[in-house]
This record gives C-alpha cells, structure tokens and sequence, in this order.
C-alpha cells in the first residue's frame, strides 16, 4: 500500500523522536523535523517527483532523499529501524503526556527502568519521578493527571481510527462472502466521539465467518460465547464483536442494535416491534418516519413535533459556508486561490479564512505586516472572482487573561473574528470560564472555537460552566464552533441541545489545514445531527447574504 505524505512525515518524526531519546545532534533532529514538515506541505505526493526535483526542495538533504528511496521500496527506512529495534515500542505512547518530551522519557529509560505508561505512573505514585533531572515537583501533578488519563482511555478508540479499521473489515468479509450482510452496529454504527468496541450484525452462519476470520491480518484471537463472535486484533485497542441473525429479521435487529435501551422499549411500547429484512421497511411497517441511526439514543425523537423536524437536520449536502480555515500564511498547506478553487469546486458558496494571529507563533501567527500582505492578495481574489466572496478574518488568540491578540485598532479591520484557546490548557473551571467570558464580552469576536481544547483519549480540556458561557454567547451575538477535526469534535454534541436552548447558534467547521481536512466534515456533521442539530441552527448551512445579516457583516454585503 503507497504511504501518504502524512504517514511518511510521521516516520520522519518518529525517527526525530527516536534521536531525541537517544540525546543526539540538535541540528540532526532538526533536520527530520523538518523533513516531516515539508512533506506535509508539498502539493503532490513526494514520490511524483524525480530525485532531481527532490534534491531542490528546501528541507530534503541528500540523506533524506536517500531515506525517501528506501520508504519507496519498503514502506520504512533503516535507521528507523535500528531505533524500533533498540527501544520499546511503548517509549511511543509515552510521549503523548502532556509535559514530558522525549529527552525526559531517555532519561526515565535509562536511570530509572520506565519504559511503559504503567511504569510512569508508578515512579510518579512512589516519588521516584522528581529525581528525574528537569521534573520538578511542581510539574508533576499535571503529569500525574495526563498519564491517569492517557491510563485509563487506553482501550478506547477514537471514532474515524474506529470506522478506517470497520470499512477494512467489512472489505475482507465481504470480498470472502458475498451472499451474505455484514453491518456495523452498536456505538461504531451512531457515530460515538469515541469507540470501546467495533460491533457487527451478520447473517453470515457463524462456522463460516469463523473461518472467514481465521486468515484476517493481525489476528490474535478468536472466542464464541452466547452474544456472538468476539475478535481481538494485536494492534487494536478494542474488541471487534460481532452479533448474529437471520436475514429475514436483520434489518429490525440492526435497529434494535443501535438503538438505546430506553429509545428501543420506547418505540416497541408505542409502535410495535415486526420482523424485518431492513430498517427501512421496519419503520415503514411501524408507521414511523424513518428515525437514522445518529438519533436513536433518545426517545424524545419519537414524539410528534420532533418527527416532523427529522428532514430539517444538518446534511453535508446542507453546507454552503467554509467558515474556519487555514492557508500557508500560517500552519496550512495551501495558497489561498488554491484553498478557494477548491473549496469552490465543492459547492460552497463562501470562503471565511481564519488563519492564526500572533500570538500563536508556534502555528505561524500572522504579523501585522503578513496581515496586510494577506489582505492584498484577498483584494485581488475578490477582483478576479466577484462572484465568490472570501472574509478577512482571523482565528484570534484568546491571551490566558482573557484579553484578545493585536491591538483594538487591527482587530476592528477584520471581516470576522473566530477567538479560540491555545495557550495554558490546563486551567481549572472559574479561571478558564472566566478567561472566555471576557473574550466573548468583548463584543469585538463572532464565534468561539473549539471551545474545550480536548483531544480526543490524548487531552481533556479545560472545564467550563456552560451556563454561563452560553448566555454570554447569547447575549452578545457569538456562535460557538462544532470543530469538525475527528480528533477535537468540540464543542461535544451533548452540549448543543443547551447552547441551543440559551439561543446560541452552532457552526460546524473543519478547521481545515489542508485540502483533505475537508472531509472532516463527515465527523462534525454525525456529531452535530446526534444532537438534532437543523439547517436554521448551524450556521454553516447558511447563504452568504443570511451570514452576514446575522453577524452585521457590511463590508461585503
Ligand atoms: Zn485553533
Ligand atoms: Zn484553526
């Protein structure tokens, strides 16, 4: 299988990573560094270029391009190699804590025999951790809080991680038999943040998909019990489950199956239960409109005035408004013409650029000078493409005070402000409800984003009290962001029926860095429909003309 440029930077930064366990040359490391950044940014894949052109590329020395060669045959490199070989593989998943870089994981390998999450949090629990050079007590309750977390998030699995590992599954299933269904089911089939298992429905008879299984890649076990078929794989955090029925009933199976408990009864109780090869013929012969998958946790859906408003929920074929984005102004991949023919040829009708202001250097935050460079050439986008309106604005640095990045007389020339957080993640719930509050209070920003600063299984965020953000929100005109990166997914979907409710509207953004990233869409829409979210609240489904109405946007309209 051909690597992508992604994969292959990450190689490159595994092998950077590797280097600094060891305590190696800095301008070594630095030189793979960047390697992986340069690939994330090329515009075709690495390996259309001829070793010519790849020794012109700023970023690719000879011994990168040498390493390049070796990926080309083999999918891996050498050295890398050495490195995997020497060190254990679980050196890796420790440096996903937040606070601990890979010289201090070398350290704790070398002195002190840790090697292993586990082993972390043992020499923290027994003290051992502040004899490490460079930890100092301060420090460690925030290690101790990451490692617990990364500890017991550890058999979870982020949802797209979840659906790539599904789709390859149901392909080898399938492809071995092709008379038989196989479907997902459970928390994989209604789009879950995160999975703790992958669930399947077949009418394939279970001897045969036994043997089916029997020559699946990874394969490192197969168990039988009364529920079905349990699988695990070694290099999958979770289970693979799979359920058993006839084809005559599977489609009223798979309803039940992704289903809540109290949904499930709830419809039974009222419409009746019936034998059915489909879903849809299932609700048809109960009467009920068709309820998808994405809302079958509430029994709320199967009253009167909320089957009426099941047509009216976000679709991506909704969307006309590509509203938080970045271009290689800051830490995107693309120009701007490129982003906007692009997004452009996807149907939108409007582009809102936000790239990072200043304060975010370590994402290429804008100057003031780069601003007005920027500005410049969206002048010359909007005279050469009158017919597609693209925004000035800005994915504004909230300051950890609260206060907003560049000075009043600036931020007044934007188009549109998007104020997010990226700077000390870590604060408790008064101090960083209160940081927001201001920012929203400010009356200068339009949208909050990504308002938790969670990673998914890597990063909690910080609490927040909701009340009060969301009437804030309310009463100064400021959306607040469903951040549509499968990773983020923040504001999380469980929220929005409050937000709502306190009169705030959502928008679903991809946050996007490169032209790929606008298939995140796909995530922020699941989660924005688990929460019932329709075309009139998600502001990304608006025409422009409605946008800037909304946000008393003159400039342009
Ligand atoms: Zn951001
Ligand atoms: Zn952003």
């Amino acid at each position: 299988m051909k690597l992508s440029n992604v994969e292959i930077a990450r190689l490159f930064s595994e092998l950077a990573f590797w280097l600094q366990v060891e305590g190696d040359n800095p301008f070594k490391i630095r030189a793979y560094t960047r390697a992986a950044d340069t690939l994330k940014r090329l515009p075709k894949h690495v390996f259309e270029y001829t070793e010519e052109e790849l020794k012109n590329i700023s970023g690719f020395g000879k011994a990168i391009v040498e390493k390049l060669g070796q990926i080309r045959q083999s999918g891996t490199f050498q050295t890398l190699e050495r490195y995997r070989n020497k060190y254990p593989p679980s050196l890796l998943e420790m440096a996903k804590v937040s606070g601990l870089g890979p010289g201090k994981i070398g350290t704790l390998y070398r002195d002190f025999h840790v090697q292993s999450l586990e082993d972390l949090w043992t020499c923290i629990e027994d003290g051992c951790i502040t004899k490490v050079k460079g930890i100092s007590s301060k420090v460690v309750p925030k290690l101790r809080e990451s490692v617990r977390y990364l500890l017991d998030n550890r058999h979870r699995l982020r949802y797209d991680e979840g659906e790539r590992v599904a789709k390859q599954f149901i392909d080898f299933v399938r492809s071995a038999e092709r008379r038989g269904h196989i479907w997902t089911i459970g928390t994989l089939a209604s789009f879950d943040n995160v999975l703790e298992s992958l669930d399947f429905l077949t009418d394939i008879p279970t001897d045969r998909l036994q043997e089916i299984l029997s020559g699946y890649p990874h394969l490192d076990g197969i168990k039988q019990s009364e529920e079905g078929t349990r699988v695990q794989l070694r290099d999958l955090a979770v289970p693979i489950r799979i359920r058993y029925g006839q084809t005559s009933n599977l489609g009223s199976l798979r309803v039940q199956y992704t289903s809540s408990g109290e949904f499930f009864r709830a419809l039974v109780d009222r419409f009746g239960y019936v034998e059915s090869p489909t879903e849809e013929d299932f609700f048809r012969q109960l009467g009920v409109p068709y309820v998808p998958v994405e809302l079958r946790h509430n029994p709320i859906v199967l009253e009167g005035d909320h089957l009426h408003t099941l047509d009216k929920l976000v679709e991506e074929t909704t969307l006309r408004g590509f509203v938080h984005c970045h271009s290689n102004y800051s830490d995107g991949v693309w120009p701007i013409a490129t982003l906007m023919e692009e997004v452009r040829s996807r149907g939108f009708s409007y582009l809102v650029l936000t790239d990072h202001s200043q304060y975010a250097r370590y994402a290429g935050g804008l100057t003031v000078e780069e601003l007005h460079r920027q500005w410049r050439e969206i002048d010359d986008l909007r005279r050469a493409h009158p017919d597609f309106p693209i925004l000035k604005g800005i994915e504004l640095d909230i300051l950890p005070d609260g206060s907003l990045d560049y000075d009043e007389d600036l931020r007044r020339q934007f188009d549109f402000i998007i104020a997010s957080v990226h700077s000390q993640l870590d604060m408790e719930e008064d101090q960083a409800t209160e940081r927001i509050l201001r920012a929203v209070q400010s009356g200068e920003i339009h949208m909050l984003g990504h308002p938790t600063g969670r990673l998914l299984l890597l990063r909690k965020g910080y609490p927040l009290h909701y009340e009060k953000i969301f009437e804030a929100c309310a009463s100064n005109g400021v959306a607040i962001e469903l951040n549509a990166n499968p990773r983020r997914l923040d504001i999380d979907w469980r929220r929005i029926e409050e937000a709502l409710q306190a009169g705030v509207k959502i928008s679903i953004n991809t946050d996007a860095h490169r032209l790929e990233d606008v298939d995140y869409f796909h995530y922020g829409i699941t989660a924005g429909r688990k929460a019932g979210l329709t075309v009139d609240d998600n502001i990304s489904s608006w025409d422009f003309t409605a946008f800037c109405e909304h946000f008393s946007i003159k400039r342009m309209c």
